[in-house]
């Protein structure tokens, strides 16, 4: 822009990171606001329970819907947030509507768990803690129907604390699920370590699993893994009906992926499932 103007040679990629600099400087000038009026807002991904062929479960993405710049996905501000050292506020007005929108859909009969995602930095903070705890006993949310999904790949900055933070949740009923499983560093430690009952398998491992011999091992390998320590198992990126297949006849407990579905508002994901519901009546 300014480059052009001027009409010198000028070096695209050092203006191309200027300029996404600002522009990342600015989406934090605009956290406070887009929180407050709503612009941060809930989409659900449904979880397929393949026991009971249901879907009792969903995942809580984060968007951010930008009044110029259209609907930005987690992976273009949660780093930045992080990086400011926001994520908490972000995390717990997640966490606050996934309990609003799970207590709506109880006035609907429907029975749903809710994971909301939780980034590792937020183990290290007594005060994050103590947010969530407090949110989830003034809401009176039933707290065993909430998994926080905590990725294995972020290094926790101290494991010790993390494993303790991560105790509360359980204490308190909160189930904890080790997110894109097998793409992490230290896995068999955290596997030892933390408090878990759930793993999420990678969607790379999952994604070919039906056609690739090595893919097939692992993920059939870690499903029996888990349930020997007592674990579920929730298999990540499914996108045809051939890879939903192969897990069923590996005893995978949940698959969640685009096949399933998209993730989708509180009202459509509620009457997603009051529908398979009603087909099941
Ligand atoms: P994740 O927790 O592993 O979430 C799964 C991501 O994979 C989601 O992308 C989802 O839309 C996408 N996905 C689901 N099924 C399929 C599929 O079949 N194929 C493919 N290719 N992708 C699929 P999304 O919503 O863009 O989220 C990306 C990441 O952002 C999440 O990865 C999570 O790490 C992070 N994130 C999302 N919401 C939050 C939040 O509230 N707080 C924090 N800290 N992180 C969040
Ligand atoms: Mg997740
Ligand atoms: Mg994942
Ligand atoms: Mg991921």
């Amino acid at each position: 822009s300014l480059a052009k103007r001027s009409g010198k040679p000028w070096r695209l990629h050092s203006a191309d990171e200027g300029e996404t600099a600002t522009q990342q400087f600015s989406l934090m000038g605009e956290l406070d606001d887009a929180l407050r009026e709503g612009h941060i807002g809930v989409v659900y991904q449904p979880k397929l329970n393949l026991v009971t062929e249901r879907i009792d479960a969903v995942e809580a993405l984060v968007r951010w819907n930008h009044p110029v710049r259209g609907m930005l996905p987690p992976d273009s501000f949660i780093p930045l947030i992080e990086e400011h050292n926001r994520i908490d506020d972000l995390t717990i007005a997640v966490l606050a509507q996934a309990l609003e929108d799970m207590r709506i859909w109880c006035l609907r009969g429907l029975v749903i768990g809710v994971a909301v995602n939780i980034s590792a930095g937020l183990l290290a903070s007594e005060s994050f803690a103590n947010r969530v705890l407090a949110l989830v006993s003034r809401t009176g949310a039933p707290a065993h129907r909430l998994t926080f999904e905590v990725t294995e790949s972020a290094q926790f900055e101290d494991t010790g604390m993390a494993v303790a933070m991560l105790d509360r949740f359980r204490e308190s009923g909160i189930r904890i699920s080790m997110d894109d499983y097998g793409t992490g560093q230290s896995t068999l430690n955290y596997l030892k370590l933390l408090p878990i009952s759930e793993l999420k398998i990678d969607r790379m491992f999952v994604q070919h699993a039906h056609i690739d011999q090595g893919d097939a091992m692992l993920v059939r390998s870690t499903v029996q893994l888990a349930h020997e320590m007592g674990l579920k198992v929730v298999a990540e990126g499914i996108e045809d009906a051939a890879c939903l297949a192969f897990l069923r006849t590996i005893s995978c407990d949940y698959a969640q992926g685009y096949f399933i579905g998209r993730p989708l508002g509180a009202q459509d994901l509620a009457d997603r499932v009051a529908e398979q519901s009603a087909l099941a009546a």
